[in-house]
């Protein structure tokens, strides 16, 4: 029988890693823009699962092309063809406006691709043998594997998994001091220096899990400048960023830049299973060649028809446009909260942030507790941060009920 919310948190509590810290609240149906606990309480969802779910919980035509072709065949492995991924790779390409696509299944599986197809680039086209370096910013967020952690400065992701992967930082070899996110001359130091052994930069374009931090006007277009300057690929990491979430179909279109490569994951699916891609030329992605990398899962039927779903959905449904225009109604709402609670509040499209001041030991998880209790879950980012990211679906009507649930819990608090 169906677990109770006590009975649920109880029993992941008791056999199951503890490598997360979840707000106390247990999600047991999901639909648009609501979930329910299993005592049927409702709640807007302003996480949309570190916004893959952009199309809002469990869309009926996702969740039809998900039924439909699990009836007809799952998964063939990439040592046949399949009849779905062809159609797919043309479908996402054109979308994003790339040659060619590279599938794997979870974010981090895309990142460690990225990094795997720069340095075979550089091997190729910059003679790197093994002394190449990816190179990426401080605060970065990229996921868990051992690739990914090597370039964090977050010491909570780092401590106790070392020893890292070689030349996969962002740390200035010289100096020890960190590459710096909005700092392009941080970049241009190392740069200028190493230049000739770099093979890739990779960057969000806003630094979601670092709290929502945004690119100040220019720093991106500079950085992509250094990379061309010194023959360098420019990645961009729009697994959080991607797929319409702020207000553009990839954040980078807001800085007029096309990347070398683009990450996607999350959304690409609308959160109804796992799928991620790595976007690039023609050029550079049959640097890798057959037998150098792959996924079992990678490309299989069942992802490349609810991508293909996901996908549709984001256009047919106008969410782009959506992001873009409840994103200003939402932040304006927001910025007439006067409290002095409030330290800042920032984003783009429908991925926002608050920070607050913490007051009397109160951080920003308490805050994220009183939400919760009128119905509202978003969760804290760092101590005083909380990310604001609900489906792209939302109405203009319940983004404002939202601004007013947000003010109920700050005058509580
Ligand atoms: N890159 C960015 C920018 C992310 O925000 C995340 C996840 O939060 C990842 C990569 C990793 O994705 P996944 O958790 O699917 O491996």
């Amino acid at each position: 029988s169906a677990a109770t919310t006590k009975e649920a948190i109880a029993l992941e509590d008791a056999y199951g890693a503890h490598n997360y810290h979840p707000l106390p609240v247990v999600i047991s149906r999901g639909e648009g823009v609501h979930v329910w606990d299993p005592e049927g309480k409702r709640y807007y969802d302003f996480l949309s699962a570190y916004s893959a779910v952009n199309q809002g919980h469990c869309h009926p035509h996702i969740v039809k092309a998900l039924t439909q072709q699990a009836s007809q065949l799952c998964l063939s492995s990439r040592a046949f063809y399949n009849d779905k991924l062809g159609a797919y790779e043309r479908f996402v390409t054109e979308y994003f406006g790339f040659e060619m696509m590279l599938p794997m299944n979870t974010g981090v599986e895309a990142v460690e691709t990225a990094i795997k197809l720069a340095r075979k680039w550089g091997h190729v086209n910059k003679g790197l043998k093994d002394n190449g370096f990816i190179l990426g910013v401080g605060g970065n967020f990229h996921g868990r594997t051992m690739g990914a952690i090597s370039m964090s400065t977050d010491p909570d992701c780092r401590e106790g998994f070392g020893p890292f992967m070689p030349n996969i930082t962002a740390t200035n070899p010289d100096t020890g001091a960190t590459i710096r996110y909005n700092h392009a001359e941080d970049l241009e130091a190392v740069l200028e220096a190493y230049g000739d052994r770099v093979a890739g930069f990779i960057v969000e374009p806003i630094q979601g899990e670092a709290g929502i931090k945004m690119p100040e006007p220019g720093y991106l277009k500079r950085c992509y400048e250094l990379c061309k300057r010194h023959n360098v690929l420019f990645i961009c990491d729009e697994v959080q960023t991607g797929v319409a979430r702020t207000g553009t179909l990839l954040a980078i279109e807001h800085e007029q830049i096309k990347p070398d490569i683009v990450i996607l994951g999350k959304a690409l699916s609308g959160g109804v299973y796992p799928v991620s891609a790595v976007l690039s030329s023609r050029e550079i992605m049959l640097t890798i060649k057959p037998g150098e990398h792959g996924s079992t899962y990678g490309g299989n039927p069942l992802a490349c028809a609810v991508a293909v779903a996901a996908l549709e959905v984001v256009r047919d449904e106008k969410l782009t446009e959506r992001a873009h225009e409840l994103g200003m109604r939402f932040r304006e709402g927001l910025r007439k909260i006067s409290s002095p609670l409030i330290k800042d509040v920032r984003g783009r499209g429908l991925l926002n942030a608050i920070e607050v001041n913490p007051i009397e030991g109160k951080t920003a998880w308490d805050l994220c507790l009183l939400l919760r209790d009128r119905g509202l879950l978003a969760k804290p980012t760092h101590d005083t941060i909380i990310r604001l990211a609900p489906p792209l679906t939302i109405t203009a009507e319940q983004l404002d009920e939202c601004v007013e649930i947000i003010v109920g819990a700050i005058d509580d608090y």
